[in-house]
């Protein structure tokens, strides 16, 4: 247990911070989600420890009401670790002396219940699929990458990648909430492999709810020779088949099912599709229809809300147990770092730099045009990002001295934004904390609505 909610059932009961919880009604969960089933009834029994010493109790709670603890982990067995060596594996291309939590390769469908992580369901067994089905964890998010076995075996360097997608027809069939996606690397499973997968998708998976296709990303570690990005013709070449087969499944079933991520359509210079193509967003965090659904939220029309799904670098710190997210900021932020009338009538208001990645300053310098900022101060700082290097331009894999080498470049900017998912915890990837860039730089809700009045508050 990290934490207990003072005057929650938990409190009430006498549980602490640091006492361990062995039973819930006599079962020892295997995770957050059986943890979360087994409370969720009326006076439940705990099974608690404290030095040493173990007691029963029960808490004082009606059906459906909070416990009010966290635990902390999500998993309390061991995760499921990935069994493949995909060559095209973001981690595999990270650099050397980060934290080890970035290079934990889970393939767990509990994360992917939890937090949206993308797995290959080559270690998926006939008791996880029953466990799924009965317990109802879903969505889950499947990466496919291709729907030919010898293909999907060789990307994946696995021989079950060959066989895996068993599971998905299975978990499909059952009435399961699936989203897959599909790692597009060029001259693997683009051109006719890509229209066949499309194909084979829209034939033996018709009911996956959505189907997104994210160009490989190419780090300065990867291994010479195995990995390049996309040309600009070959990102097009991906928009314009997405568009003919968004078009067949309209047609098929109804709705357009497979989308190309933003990513595709900066690449390719095609603009993006408006924000309705998107079909509600199921793969907002996974980069599909994020600059859409921005654009939105900033014009003050965000309707269509995105999932709070999360990616790998989220999920690998922290897991709290309510929300299943490591915070963003470790301190939530008000509005420090923005300066005030008073600051900006003695002439320390200055600039206001927004910084973000190549792909971001691309969405926002137009944005912020069209809405008048940029005539009024505000700026639009596209960051290199050198940590990375290769084809990394998201704002989401920003780091700490990458931002500080930009914000060096700048002492006539007086306050920088930053949009705050390239943090866990405060901290960057590269292990550096946000307050190493000093007060003046402000950390803001990835959401074109909280861009908006901060940029609103620091002009008033
Ligand atoms: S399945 Fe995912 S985590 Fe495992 S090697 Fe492939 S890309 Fe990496």
């Amino acid at each position: 247990v990290v934490s207990v909610a003072e005057g929650s059932p938990a409190w009430q009961a006498g549980i602490r911070a640091g006492d361990e919880l062995l039973a819930v009604e006599g079962v020892a969960p295997r995770d957050v989600i059986d943890y979360r089933l087994l409370v969720d009834g009326e006076e439940p029994e705990l099974l608690v420890r404290r030095a040493g010493a173990t007691w029963s109790v029960a808490l004082p709670k009606g059906a459906g009401e909070p416990v009010g603890l966290q635990v902390v982990s999500p998993v309390f067995d061991r995760v499921c670790t990935c069994d493949n060596h995909c060559a095209f594996c973001f981690i595999f291309q990270l650099p050397k002396g980060l934290r080890r939590s970035l290079y934990f390769r889970d393939d767990d469908y509990r994360l992917s219940f939890l937090y949206g992580n993308f797995t290959t369901l080559t270690r998926f067994t006939e008791l996880d699929l029953e466990r799924v089905l009965e317990q109802r964890l879903f969505p889950l998010y499947v990466s496919i990458h291709t729907t030919d076995p010898e293909l999907r075996a060789r990307m994946l360097r696995n021989p079950r990648g060959a066989t895996s997608l068993r599971w998905l027809a299975a978990l499909l069939e059952a009435g399961a909430e699936v989203h897959g996606q599909i790692v597009v690397c060029p001259g693997v499973n683009d051109g006719a492999a890509l229209e066949a997968t499309f194909a084979d998708v829209l034939d033996r998976y018709p009911q996956l709810a959505s189907l997104g296709c994210v160009p490989v990303g190419v780090s300065r570690f990867a291994r010479p020779g195995e990995l390049r990005p996309h040309t600009k013709q070959e990102a097009a070449a991906v928009v314009e088949l997405v568009h003919e087969w968004q078009a067949l499944c309209l047609r098929a079933l109804g709705r357009r099912l497979v989308h190309a991520s933003d990513e595709f359509y900066l690449l390719a210079d095609v603009p993006f599709p408006p924000l309705e193509h998107y079909e509600g967003l199921p793969q907002h965090e996974n980069g599909i229809g994020m600059a859409r659904a921005f654009e939105a939220s900033f014009e003050g029309h965000g309707g269509m809300v995105a999932s709070a799904r999360g990616g790998f670098f989220q999920a690998v710190d922290g897991a709290p147990a309510v929300g299943y997210r490591a915070r963003r900021v470790s301190v939530p932020s008000a509005d420090a770092g923005v300066p005030s009338r008073a600051d900006r009538a003695r002439g320390r208001g200055g600039r206001i730099g927004v910084l973000t990645g190549h792909y971001g300053a691309r969405v926002l310098r137009p944005l912020l045009d069209r809405h008048g900022y940029l005539k009024r101060g505000v700026e639009v700082i596209a960051v290199e990002n050198r940590f990375f290097g290769g084809n990394v331009a998201v704002a989401g894999l920003l780091v700490g001295a990458d931002l500080a080498a930009a914000i060096a470049t700048r002492p006539d900017v007086a306050t920088w934004l930053l949009s705050d998912a390239c943090l866990s915890e405060g901290r960057f990837l590269d292990g550096r904390e946000l307050s190493t860039l000093g007060p003046r730089v402000q950390p803001v809700p990835a959401e074109g609505s909280a861009l908006r009045a901060t940029l609103d508050a620091a002009l008033a």
